[in-house]
């Protein structure tokens, strides 16, 4: 199964046991991040032998941290269309424009792929309880991974969270609590109470494997284009953690000599009134302050500190890529052009990438003939009251 082989300080480069609970590093305070055996896996399996498996992000199994896979809970996360959108492309005068479709996830986003693979995790290394701060998607995904596993979940939102997403924690079982704030409030009383309780925290990238599988993206990514990668990947920034998660993917990706050194330009598009990541890009910085008084109907957006700053910052410069942001009125018409060109109902967040696209397109920092991937990371559906 699996050929993790330890823990490492993103930081600090320390490393540590996998084979029980940690959150950030004890020395530095950093995420940890997991590393494998690629060395002995290339010599194991060939990429070819992925095309017969399961679609779901199981099929990268020996890339994945759950070793024993009675701990492997599925409810059939990841494996999601990589659809061109042709009529899209052609209205906005990009030829080869390409949406990876997230919203096809359990519970209608890509947090379904990191919650699998921590619940999987954290059960497998002996948790009781899990608790998590959540902007809205993250508490669905993990309150119902917690229940397929058999485990307890305990949510915090924003007490201002959109009735949707209160609904389906409740119909999946979690115990849920509103905080008055915002999601960096509600990690505060998480972490607080998951001490006094003895839960575990499952907060992103302060627990090490949520981003391993939100890095399925690029895998999957890089399997759909037949081993090779875009030149531009366009997505909606809050914590990071999907960012994160691709770069590493292609990192590893390419130490398994399964693709070359060529990396996409990462574009983190964030909202207009929560622009932590963007500020600190257009400053030159190598982390970011903390943004006050955040506002935007994209809840995933709605995150005015990420623990993993420095990496996504560094994958910025490293990659030529950018930061931007989009108002909440131009993710909604970005939305709704999405919706009548390719079919597709998705969420703000999703919408904020067509808007970036757009002037990205105009300033002509996307050029009409280069490869580009969109991320719709959630579906319309928890946000229909955007719509009402
Ligand atoms: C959480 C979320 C995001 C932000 O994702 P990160 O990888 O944490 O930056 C974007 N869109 C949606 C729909 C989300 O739920």
């Amino acid at each position: 199964m699996s050929y993790l082989i330890h823990l490492q300080c993103s930081s600090c480069g320390q490393k540590f046991d996998p084979d029980r609970l940690w959150n950030l590093c004890p020395a530095c305070d950093k995420p940890l991040l997991a590393r494998y055996d690629l060395g002995r896996l290339q010599t194991q399996l060939k990429k070819e032998e992925l095309a017969g498996r399961e679609p779901t992000i199981w099929r990268y199994r020996e890339l994945l941290p759950v070793k024993d896979q009675r701990y492997q809970v599925t409810l059939g996360e990841g494996g999601t269309p990589l659809i061109p959108a042709k009529i899209l492309g052609s209205r906005l005068g990009i030829q080869h424009l390409f949406i990876k479709d997230e919203g096809n996830n359990p519970t209608g986003s890509f947090k379904a792929r990191g919650l699998a693979v921590a619940v999987s995790r954290a059960w497998e290394l002996g948790a009781g309880q899990l608790s998590i701060p959540s902007a809205g998607n993250a508490a669905g995904a993990l309150s119902a991974y917690a229940a397929a596993a058999g485990l307890p979940a305990f949510v915090y939102m924003p007490r201002d969270v959109p009735q949707n997403f209160i609904a389906e924690c409740k119909a999946l079982g979690a115990s849920i609590q509103l905080v008055d704030g915002l999601i960096s409030d509600c990690g505060r009383v998480s972490n607080e109470e998951a001490k006094k309780y003895g839960r575990f925290d499952c907060s992103t990238l302060k627990e090490p494997y949520r981003v391993e599988g939100k890095k399925t993206m690029g895998y999957e990514m890089a399997e759909q284009f037949n081993w090779s990668l875009p030149e531009v990947i366009i997505y909606p920034t809050g914590g990071g953690t999907g960012i994160v998660g691709m770069w590493k993917a292609f990192e590893e990706l390419e130490q398994l000599g399964w693709i070359g050194q060529k990396r996409p330009r990462f574009v983190a598009v964030q909202a207009a009134g929560c622009a932590p990541l963007v500020k600190a890009f257009l400053e030159g910085k190598s982390t970011a302050d903390f943004w006050n008084d955040a506002r935007t109907v994209a809840d995933g957006l709605r995150v005015p500190a990420a623990v993993g700053d420095f990496i996504i910052l560094k994958i910025l410069y490293d990659t030529r890529g950018t930061a931007l942001t989009v108002t909440d009125q131009e993710m909604i018409e970005g939305a709704n052009l999405l919706g009548k060109t390719q079919g597709l109902f998705v969420s703000p967040e999703s919408g904020a990438t067509v808007a970036a696209l757009q002037k990205l397109k105009n300033s002509g920092w996307i050029k009409d003939s280069e490869k580009i991937v969109l991320f719709n990371t959630g579906s319309g559906y928890k946000y229909s009251h955007l719509w009402y």
